[in-house]
């Protein structure tokens, strides 16, 4: 069943029309990689699913909710559907454990014992165990956006939108987030992921988009899009 269906979505900055006639239908755990030129819209594509902009025409299913409805409400999508961003947003007043532990327990009133071991199995996972305690200025790059996951997991969404997730980062740092993102797709959760590293697309994604001016113009294997002319 699609998590992510786009049928004929238009959306517009005042005049300028960012996305034009946007057809996607992305299946629960799939990787869907987008790659294109700087302001060609793939931002603003993901920034869709989860309501961060909203579309001016067609319509948009996301987990059962409909992002074309302003009466959607906004929060019971976003439970489901998390994002990491290029440049972190983590609460730099708080602790990385605070940071993971913050919306589970405020959104899903989650009790605090489990909360927190969840939150400790998660800084586990991504290699941080030993960084709980510290503040966000404590990390590198590399080590915030991979607490930014963890936090996004900390939620249980059902699928997991990227945008530029390894862009800021020294090249050095690249790898370990990959290899973080490569644990989520192995989890089976859905993820959305604009990038500019083919390796990722090419061995972990299930599709690539070619996205350009707006439209989607190649949807494909990524095998397939890698044997093009
Ligand atoms: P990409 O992620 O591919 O770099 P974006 O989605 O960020 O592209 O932007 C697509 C186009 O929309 C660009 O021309 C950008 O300047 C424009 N744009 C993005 N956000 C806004 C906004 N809030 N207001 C007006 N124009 C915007
Ligand atoms: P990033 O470096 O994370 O891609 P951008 O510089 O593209 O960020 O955009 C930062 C913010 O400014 C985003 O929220 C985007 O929607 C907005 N934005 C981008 N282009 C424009 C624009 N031409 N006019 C107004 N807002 C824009």
């Amino acid at each position: 069943a699609a998590i992510i269906d786009f049928k004929h979505v238009n959306k517009y900055y005042g005049k300028f029309h960012a996305l034009k006639d946007i057809n996607l239908s992305i299946e629960e755990g799939q990787v869907v990689s987008i790659i294109g030129p700087s302001g060609s819209g793939k931002s603003t594509l993901i920034r869709t699913m989860n309501g961060l902009e909203r579309i001016n025409s067609g319509t948009l299913m996301v987990t059962g909710y409909d992002l074309a409805d302003k009466h959607t409400d906004l929060n019971k999508i976003r439970k489901n559907v998390g994002m990491v961003f290029q440049h972190f947003n983590l609460y730099d007043n708080h602790t990385v454990l605070e940071n993971i532990t913050l919306a589970p327990k405020i959104v899903l009133h989650r009790p605090e014992k489990e909360n927190h071991d969840i939150a400790m199995d998660l800084l586990k996972k991504v290699g941080l165990e030993e960084k709980a305690n510290m503040y966000p200025r404590q990390l590198s790059g590399g080590q915030k956006q991979r607490v930014a996951i963890a936090r996004s997991l900390a939620m249980r969404p059902k699928a997991i939108l990227f945008d530029e997730p390894t862009s800021a980062l020294d090249p050095e740092m690249i790898q370990d987030v990959l290899d973080v993102m490569k644990y989520v797709a192995d989890q089976g959760i859905t993820m959305v992921v604009v990038t500019h590293e083919m390796g990722f697309a090419r061995e972990v994604g299930d599709r690539l988009i070619f996205f350009d001016q707006g439209r989607i113009l190649e949807d494909a294997k990524p095998e397939e899009f890698f044997e093009h002319p």
